[in-house]
């Protein structure tokens, strides 16, 4: 009968303490990780691709907001600044960085910005200021 009892343990055995186990399968660790982390040629194309993507979708952006801004201007230039009873449509206020803006509330076109003394001039916060139209 050629029963070896353990054929293992023939080979060299090899110690290690604690500490030294620990330091190999972190360093393990780090190899696996970082060999997960690597995209592959396939997942670099979708990268890449992605990052085309994202580029024309920003100019495509940028050119709807110039249209916006362009819109909002016509709009602004046609807008009387009034409400549908003839008053202005002129609300102020101080706002946070301390800079006062008077706009209109149809077109949101900033007719003043300046110095917060005006409005306390011309009448109060949040008044019709129809003298900056
Ligand atoms: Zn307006």
């Amino acid at each position: 009968m050629g029963f070896t009892p353990d054929q293992k343990s023939a080979e060299p055995t090899v110690s290690l303490t604690p500490s030294q186990f620990q330091e190999m399968m972190a360093a393990f660790a780090k190899t696996i990780v970082s060999e997960m982390k690597k995209p592959s040629e396939e997942e670099q194309a979708t990268l890449d691709n992605d990052k085309a993507l994202r580029e024309r979708r920003r100019s495509e952006m940028i050119i709807i907001a110039k249209e916006e801004e362009e819109m909002k201007k016509r709009t602004q230039a046609a807008c009387e600044h009034k409400k549908p009873n003839g008053q202005y449509a002129i609300g102020g206020q101080v706002f946070s960085d301390g800079i006062e803006r008077h706009f209109c509330l149809r077109c949101q076109k900033v007719v003043y910005s300046g110095a917060p003394a005006v409005a306390s001039m011309a009448g109060g916060l949040g008044g019709v200021t129809e003298s900056f139209v």
